[in-house]
Formats: structure tokens, C-alpha cells, sequence
């Protein structure tokens, strides 16, 4: 059922109380344009549970040159890892907010198959065995797109580089080839857009996350959704997993 259509049968008050419920952990993975991050942000208004993003909780530590951040600039500049325990570390201090107590959607991580490991573990000890859930194990949506229809998506993506209005040249061209429709600026290609690059995106994306994916799908925690679907549908199918799964997962707690 769509979302639209689920909140018109459910009336606002019991919709209130369906998305306040727990939730727990949601791990969302899927390749580089893949609308992972559109995704992320529309499920988190939904349940109105955060988005914790690795990749943003680094920068931020590059940005303000603490020594965490000083020690991993350059790895990250050049799209490398950063190491398991200092991201790990990262992480859990994170999950001790008190904003993470419904549930939480990570987006980044885990990247590795040591990080999954760690994250069961220290969401067994923190959540579970505190009494604040019933159940600990992410809930891992796995948002699948055809390889040449992403290849179409990133290639064919520009940006305004003044007003950061985002185009694509097949499916949202601007009226006027490669310039702005809002404020005649040209647009641009981000460098690791291009197809060369991508390529080498997507292959790195497939080697870092098969492991990750692996390792839930051996615990039956891995569910699909198609990708290649339009938005609102995409979403639609990651709120029917997350309905689903969440009470089977975490109960009524
Ligand atoms: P992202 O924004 O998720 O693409 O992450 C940007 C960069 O942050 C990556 O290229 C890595 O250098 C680092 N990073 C983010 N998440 C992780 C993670 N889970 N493990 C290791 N490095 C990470």
C-alpha cells in the first residue's frame, strides 16, 4: 500500500501512532545512485527516527580538525576506508544519543563485515540486554538497480553549480541543453560522476558491501527492493519492509 494511501485508511491519529512506535535499527545499502540518500531522508521523516551517516559524521571531524579528523583527511580524500575501530568508535558514541532510543536508519556503514559483526554486538548489549528493545538485529533494505540504468542515472546527472538544482540529462533534462532553467548558469558534471569513474564506484561498492550483505543475509535480515521503480513507489516498498519487519523485530516494546 502506498504511503499516501495508508495514511488516508489509518487517519492521522493512529498514522501518530504507527510512526511513533519503535522501530530499531534500519541499514540501508545500495550503490552509488541508487537514491540511497533521498531515501534515507524521506524514511526518517516518516518515523521520525535520525539518519546516521558515517560519511557525515567524518567530515564533520575533518571540518572541525579534531585529531580524529586531522588523522583521517587524506585517507578520505582519497576515497579509502577509514579504519574499523576508529569508524566503530565513531558510531557508538553516536548511538548513545538519546535521539537513536526509537530506532535509527544508518546510512555507510556497516561497509565491512567487522563492522556488522561489532554493530550486533554493541546493539545486543546497548538495546537488548538494557530492556529497551525486544530484539536487536538491523533491519537491512537493499535497494537493487539495474547496472546500465545506473550507469544512465550518474552519468546523466548535472548540477547547478549556483543554486544546487540537480538535472539528468535522459529522465529530467533543463529546457535549454546544459544550462539552468532557474538561473541560466551552466551546469556541471561532479568529477566522480563521469563514467570512468563510476565504473570504478560501483565495482569498489560491490567488493566493500558483498560481505556486509552476506553476513545479514545468513541471518535472514536482507530484503530487496527495486530500485528502478519510481520514488515514491521505491519508499512505499521500503515502508512495507520496515512496517513488517519492525514488529516482528522489536514488538510492541
Ligand atoms: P560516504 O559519504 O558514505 O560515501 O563516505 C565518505 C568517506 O567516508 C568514504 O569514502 C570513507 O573514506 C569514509 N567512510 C564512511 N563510512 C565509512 C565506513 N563505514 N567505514 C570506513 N570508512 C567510511
Amino acid at each position: 500500500m502506498s504511503v499516501i494511501l495508508q495514511r488516508e485508511r489509518l487517519g492521522a491519529s493512529s498514522m501518530a501512532e504507527q510512526v511513533l512506535r519503535n522501530i530499531g535499527p534500519i541499514v540501508l545499502l545500495g550503490p552509488p545512485g541508487a537514491g540511497k540518500g533521498t531515501q534515507s531522508k524521506r524514511i526518517t521523516e516518516h518515523y521520525r527516527i535520525p539518519q546516521v551517516s558515517t560519511g557525515d559524521l567524518l567530515r564533520e571531524h575533518v571540518k572541525q580538525a579534531t585529531p580524529l579528523g586531522v588523522q583521517i583527511r587524506d585517507l578520505m580524500a582519497r576515497g579509502e576506508l577509514v579504519s574499523d575501530h576508529l569508524v566503530c568508535d565513531i558510531v557508538a558514541w553516536r548511538l548513545r544519543e538519546p535521539d537513536v532510543e526509537r530506532g535509527f536508519i544508518l546510512d555507510g556503514f556497516p561497509r565491512t563485515a567487522t563492522q556488522a559483526v561489532w554493530l550486533d554486538s554493541f546493539l545486543k548489549f546497548e538495546f537488548f540486554e538494557t530492556g529497551k528493545w525486544a530484539a536487536w538485529l538491523p533491519i537491512v533494505v537493499c535497494i537493487k538497480v539495474d547496472y546500465n540504468k545506473l550507469l544512465l542515472r550518474i552519468t546523466g546527472r548535472r548540477t547547478c553549480p549556483v543554486d544546487g538544482t540537480i538535472y539528468n540529462v535522459y529522465s529530467n533534462p533543463p529546457l535549454v541543453d546544459e544550462i539552468c532553467d532557474k538561473d541560466g548558469a551552466k551546469l556541471v558534471t561532479r568529477d566522480d560522476d563521469r563514467e570512468e569513474v563510476i565504473r570504478e564506484r560501483l565495482d569498489a561498492y560491490e567488493r566493500q558491501t558483498k560481505p556486509v550483505a552476506e553476513h545479514y543475509q545468513q541471518l535472514s535480515r536482507v530484503v530487496d527492493v527495486n530500485g528502478d521503480l519510481p520514488l515514491d513507489e521505491v519508499t512505499a516498498s521500503i515502508v512495507r519492509v520496515i512496517d513488517h519487519n519492525a514488529e516482528s523485530a522489536v514488538g510492541s516494546n
